[in-house]
Order: structure tokens, then C-alpha cells, then sequence
């Protein structure tokens, strides 16, 4: 069997297979007036296609499928309905039609066929006019904006010791905070970038409420992320913050958003639904957020999350009630767009959190409909671990001339304060590994232990409870529920032992994590860093040990660079086997040309023991 069948996968998102324009669940929307009529929404700009001159093609359409179709007045946001009644069969039909038509004259697919019959040499002509329609676009664009209140962004007044720092002041504490970088995503433009703040004071100053919420934390001092974030937000610009969890990012990007609901026009009351939508690609940092939210009050703000594998009637009554803030997984609130059971007309502030990894579950086209909703002069904040070119894309489409905040290329921020130990054994010897080190823990401490398989959760769980000791286990395939409780276990201390697999490693805040033990060795290394991030949080010191097998050679190497920038003693047999793999590349590359090297797993003509490796036993000691 393949080792990658059974790993765990994020089967908690709400996954939908790509889909054309709109997602298939928004053409089955029903109304409340005739459920059986079938809606479809069309990007606007097609409706003039379906309808056609003097409506000869919806004429046509209809003759054709013997369904009655009309294509409603109203316009959200770029999306129009057409309603289409009749038989089944008829509607099917004309939903078919309408489709090709669509098809036909999308640029996006116009620009694919045209590349592709380009590749075939096969002349084509394009009878689309494109300057014609990006002209009526900014037009309708233009008239829809001008309807609308416009949004109140900017509400920063920088602090007077603020403003006396000199640019060199501003250039060392940068440095000093983890080495912040800065910068318009757009080299080219030359306009002041805010100064950081140094203190709560200076961001929240005008704002005693919410300075006495953060009182009420005990924090000292603001994160690196926040110090540059809070000033650049809350004087309305679009931001880019490449930080992680463990960062303090939640809060960077939450403190303003409560003072943003505050100073729109409309009033609360009157707004058809939320003002701020963050999106997030998994249940477990969606209700992460929400309860880093609700540690904080202010004027009554309400926050409620929205994501799949809970019931949605109950979300629904949630979202009837009125609240200022949704937090949703893409998957689910598209589900909700769909069915017009939310309203994404009065979101003025957009949060895109973890867009790398919202990207590598495939949500980007929930999250290309569902912000067809949103206002495009709204206000956008986008975290990502990562900058790849998939996120550089996304913040093109959807963040306007944003800043970019960086703190440390791979943020190592969370692992600095880590003790990381790195334990070289076979796969066998594991086990009793374990069972050594769990006897000599002492009763304060609250471990997680790491795997890649949720059959390894599940084998591991009832192996330790033979032995007598209470554990709690969350993955994918456990119900939602059971994850929360056995968060909550660990949380409240009823627990000390978590298995986990990395589905559930971002969703994991809770600071007084003493140690993490990566019982299999990650799939990259940037799982590594969330792994050993979820101690040494707030403050305090924690320790990972990570116990590597020959078959983990492959990561050698960028564990190395890791461990080496967090501050780290980089254990000689680590570095050796890093050398060793690069010297294995070499030589395969020299033997055979560029055969595709699957570093780490049953890796060919690997890493044995008669290739002078090392021997079973080379372990740390504690
Ligand atoms: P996040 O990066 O948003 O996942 O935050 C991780 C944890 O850090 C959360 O429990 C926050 O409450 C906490 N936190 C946020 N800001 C600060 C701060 N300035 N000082 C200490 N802890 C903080």
C-alpha cells in the first residue's frame, strides 16, 4: 500500500470540485416564492448574451427548451439570476443552453481556446470585444461604487513618539523586532509607509476601551507583526502579513476590524449582514478565531462561525440574529452565499487567513464566488505563511496596492523560544521510546505527539490506554465534536497526552504546551515549524523532540537550515545525514540524469546501514 493513502487529509473542509462560473449549488438556489423554480446566477456582464437584441435570444432559448426563462432586475455585486420554470427536463435544458452561451463568450475561456488552437497553429479569430467590455465594466463598476456609502478606513492618528522616531530609530526597532520588512507590494511606488508602534498606547490611544481589553490579557508588549500591522490597517491600507499562527496576527488584524465596524455610516442596525468576513481553511482555526475573538468585548460587537460538519440551521439562526463578524471556511460559506442565507453586501473589511494553505485545499474557487459578494473598495487583509506564487496571485486579484509585512523569511518567530531535539532510531524502536519518556514526564506537563496517519492516532491512542494512561486523540475522521472535547480536555488539564495529526496542528492554541513530540517526521518543513510552534508560546519555554528514521534523510537538510536559524544546536548525526543526501543527489544526478528523486520515503537505493549510516541508537539524552 502506498504510505501517503491514509494520511491525514482535511476532510473537515467542505471540498467542491472546480466549477465553471458559478458553483452548482447557487443554480439549484431555491426561493421562498416557487421552489421549484431553478435559479442560476450569471456573472452580469453575460446577462445582455442570454437575453439578446429586442430578446431574440431568450426567445430562442425558450422555444428550445420549452422552459420559461427571465432574468431578474436585481444585480448583486456583479451577479445576476436567471430564473428558469418549467418540467425538469426543459430546465436541465435550458441551464445547458444558457451554460453555452456563457461559455462561448467567457474571456477566460476565450484566452484558453485561443492558446490552445494557437499552439496548434490553427488560425482563429475572436469576434469578442474585449476593450468594449472591460469600458462597460469599469462603468458599471463606477455606478455601482457611487450608490454605496463609502468606506471609512482611516482612522489612525499617529502617536507624537511616533512621529519623533527618525528613520534610522525606525530601522532598528524593526531589526530588533525579528527583523520586520516592509514594503509596497508595488516597488514603484514611492508613498510613506507607516512607522511602527512601540507600545499598545500608540496604536489604541484614542480607543480606552479597547486598550483596557488588552489589559485585561496581560500582555506586555505588542508582537513584531502587530507593531508594523495596527498602523498600516488602521490607516486603510490593504495588508499582506507573511506570519503564522502563534504570531499574535489574530489580533493584529481583529483590534482594527472592532474599530472599523465602529465608524461606518451605516449604522449597525441597518446592515444587511456582517461588516467583517474572515475566511480560513479549516474548522479548527475558524473556531481558533472565534474564540480569540470573544475574549475581547467591545460595544457590543457579535461574532459567529460559519463551517461545515456542524449543523447549518443552527449557523443560519446565528446569522438571522444579527452579528458584525463572520468567520467561515470557504466551502461552507459558499454554500450559505448560494442559498442566500447570507448577506455579503455590507462587508467592508475582508480578512484572507492562512491564503497558502486555502490555496493548497483547492478553495480557491469558493473563494472566487463568494467574494464576487463582497464590495471590490473594501478594505483587505491577507496572512499567509508562505509567499508563493499561487498567494502572489490571490493578493493581486484581491488586495488593492496592499503593504507587505514579513517577519523572518520562514517565520521562525514561534520556535525561537523552542528547545528543538532531533532523536535518530528505526521505526521499531519508537514505541518504547515513547513509553520512556512519557514515564519520565512529571504530572505538570502537557504534551502533543505528532503523526502523519490518523491510523497511527488510532493505534497509538489504544496502545497508551493499555497502558494505563488517559489520552485524547483529534483528526480528520473524528467527528467535530469529539476534536472540540478533546481540545478542551487538553485545555482544561483533564488530559495531558494529545495525538494529533496536522490536520488539527494549526487549530491548536493553547499556551501552556509543554512539549511536542513529533512521533513521525512532518511532509515539509513548514509543517515542522506549526508543529513545534505549539509550544514555547506566550512567553514560555517548550521543548520538541522529533524522532527521525533513515527514511526521513531527505529533510535533512532544510531541518538543518531551520534548526540553525531558531538559534539551535544542529546534532552532528543530523548534519551528516543532510550530507549525505546531497551527496546521494549528486551521484544519482552524475549516474543517471535527472531521475526523479523521492527523497524520504523507501527512497531507492537509500540511506542502509551498510551505506555506513548510523547505528539504531544514536539518541539524545534526557
Ligand atoms: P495568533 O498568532 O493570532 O494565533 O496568536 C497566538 C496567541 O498569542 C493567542 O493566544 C493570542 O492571545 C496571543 N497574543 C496575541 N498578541 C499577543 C501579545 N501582544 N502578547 C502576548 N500574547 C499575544
Amino acid at each position: 500500500m502506498d504510505q501517503d493513502e491514509d494520511w491525514d487529509s482535511p476532510n473537515d473542509i467542505q471540498y467542491q470540485p472546480q466549477k465553471q462560473y458559478v458553483p452548482k449549488q447557487q443554480y439549484n438556489k431555491m426561493t421562498a416564492h416557487n421552489p421549484d423554480d431553478l435559479l442560476m446566477d450569471i456573472n452580469s456582464q453575460f446577462a445582455g448574451l442570454v437575453i439578446g437584441k429586442g430578446g431574440a435570444i431568450i426567445k430562442g432559448l425558450r422555444k428550445d427548451s420549452g422552459a420559461f426563462i427571465s432574468v431578474l432586475d436585481s444585480d448583486t455585486y456583479g451577479l445576476k439570476t436567471v430564473k428558469i420554470s418549467g418540467n425538469q427536463k426543459a430546465k436541465e435544458h435550458a441551464q445547458k443552453l444558457i451554460s453555452d452561451i456563457i461559455d462561448a463568450n467567457d474571456p477566460d475561456k476565450i484566452k484558453q481556446r485561443l492558446l490552445k488552437e494557437s499552439e496548434q497553429s490553427a488560425p482563429v479569430q475572436s469576434t469578442f470585444n474585449w476593450d468594449e467590455l472591460m469600458k462597460e465594466e469599469a462603468e458599471n463598476l463606477k455606478k455601482r461604487l457611487a450608490a454605496l456609502p463609502p468606506i471609512i478606513k482611516d482612522f489612525y492618528k499617529e502617536h507624537p513618539e511616533v512621529t519623533a522616531m527618525t528613520d534610522q530609530e525606525v530601522e532598528e526597532f524593526r531589526m530588533s523586532k525579528n527583523n520586520i520588512m516592509i514594503k509596497y507590494i508595488d516597488e514603484n511606488n514611492m508613498k510613506p509607509i507607516p512607522k511602527p508602534v512601540l507600545k499598545f498606547s500608540h496604536a489604541f490611544g484614542d480607543y480606552p476601551e479597547i486598550l483596557e481589553e488588552i489589559q485585561k490579557q496581560k500582555f506586555e508588549t505588542p508582537s513584531p507583526v502587530q507593531c508594523q500591522a495596527w498602523p498600516v490597517i488602521m490607516s486603510g491600507h490593504d495588508l499582506i502579513a507573511i506570519a503564522q499562527t502563534g504570531t499574535g496576527k489574530t489580533l493584529a488584524f481583529l483590534l482594527p476590524a472592532f474599530i472599523h465596524i465602529d465608524f461606518q455610516q451605516t449604522p449597525r442596525s441597518e446592515r444587511k449582514g456582517p461588516s467583517i468576513l474572515v475566511l480560513a481553511p479549516t474548522r479548527e482555526l475558524v473556531l481558533q478565531i472565534e474564540s480569540e475573538v470573544k475574549k475581547y468585548s467591545y460595544k457590543g460587537i457579535k461574532a459567529m462561525s460559519i463551517y461545515g460538519g456542524a449543523s447549518s440551521g443552527k449557523q443560519k439562526e446565528v446569522l438571522r440574529q444579527g452579528v458584525e463578524i463572520v468567520i467561515a471556511t470557504p466551502g461552507r460559506l459558499n454554500d450559505f452565499v448560494g442559498s442566500g442565507a447570507i448577506d455579503l453586501s455590507d462587508v467592508t473589511f475582508l480578512i484572507l487567513d492562512e491564503a497558502d494553505r486555502m490555496l493548497d485545499l483547492g478553495f480557491e474557487p469558493q473563494i472566487r464566488v463568494s467574494l464576487l459578494r463582497v464590495r471590490p473598495d473594501r478594505q483587505t487583509i491577507m496572512t499567509s505563511a508562505t509567499w508563493p506564487p499561487g498567494v502572489k496571485r490571490l493578493a493581486k486579484s484581491y488586495t488593492t496596492n496592499p503593504i507587505q509585512v514579513m517577519v523572518g523569511s520562514l517565520d521562525l518567530t514561534t520556535v525561537n523560544t523552542v528547545k528543538q531535539d532531533i532523536l535518530i532510531m528505526d521505526e521499531e524502536e519508537k514505541e518504547s521510546w515513547l513509553d520512556d519518556f512519557l514515564k519520565s514526564c512529571s504530572a505538570d506537563d502537557k504534551i502533543i505527539i505528532f503523526v502523519n496517519r490518523k491510523v497511527t492516532v488510532d493505534q497509538l491512542s489504544s496502545d497508551l490506554c493499555m497502558k494505563g494512561l488517559i489520552v485524547e486523540s483529534i483528526h480528520g475522521g473524528r467527528e467535530q465534536s469529539d476534536r472540540e472535547m478533546a481540545l478542551e480536555s487538553l485545555r482544561n488539564g483533564e488530559v495531558n497526552i494529545l495525538i494529533a495529526t496536522d490536520v488539527a496542528s494549526r487549530g491548536i492554541d493553547i499556551n501552556d504546551i509543554t512539549v511536542v513530540i513529533n512521533y513521525d517526521f512532518t511532509k515539509d518543513i513548514e509543517e515542522y515549524v506549526h508543529r513545534v510552534g505549539r509550544t514555547g508560546r506566550a512567553g514560555k519555554t517548550g521543548l520538541a523532540i522529533t524522532l527521525m528514521t533513515r527514511k526521513d534523510w531527505g529533510k535533512a537538510k532544510e531541518l538543518v537550515e531551520v534548526m540553525e536559524k531558531s538559534g539551535q544546536d544542529v546534532p552532528p548525526e543530523l548534519q551528516e545525514m543532510a550530507s549525505r543526501f546531497e551527496a546521494k543527489k549528486e551521484r544519482d544526478r552524475a549516474e543517471g540524469g535527472d531521475r526523479p528523486f523521492r527523497g524520504g520515503r523507501g527512497g531507492g537505493r537509500g540511506f542502509s546501514r551498510g551505506d555506513g549510516g548510523f547505528s539504531g541508537n544514536r539518541r539524545n539524552n534526557y
